[in-house]
């Protein structure tokens, strides 16, 4: 299986402000913006377009 199972890439650039996205700290534009994300999940204040590939249920489906 390849490692580069990743998610799709958005187009849409940094989830925060809109700018292109760089490697270092991708999906967002800068390290600053990776923090004020990381703060609307803290305050609930983000609404999950979709789950991550991590599902922990391995029981029943
Ligand atoms: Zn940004």
């Amino acid at each position: 299986m390849p490692d580069e199972t990743r998610r799709p890439a958005r187009k849409a650039g940094c989830p925060v402000c809109g700018k292109p996205s760089q490697p270092d700290t991708r999906p967002f534009c800068s390290t600053r913006c990776k923090q004020i994300d990381l703060g609307r999940w803290l305050n609930g204040d983000y609404a999950i377009p979709g789950p991550p590939a991590e599902v922990e249920e391995d029981g029943e489906r």
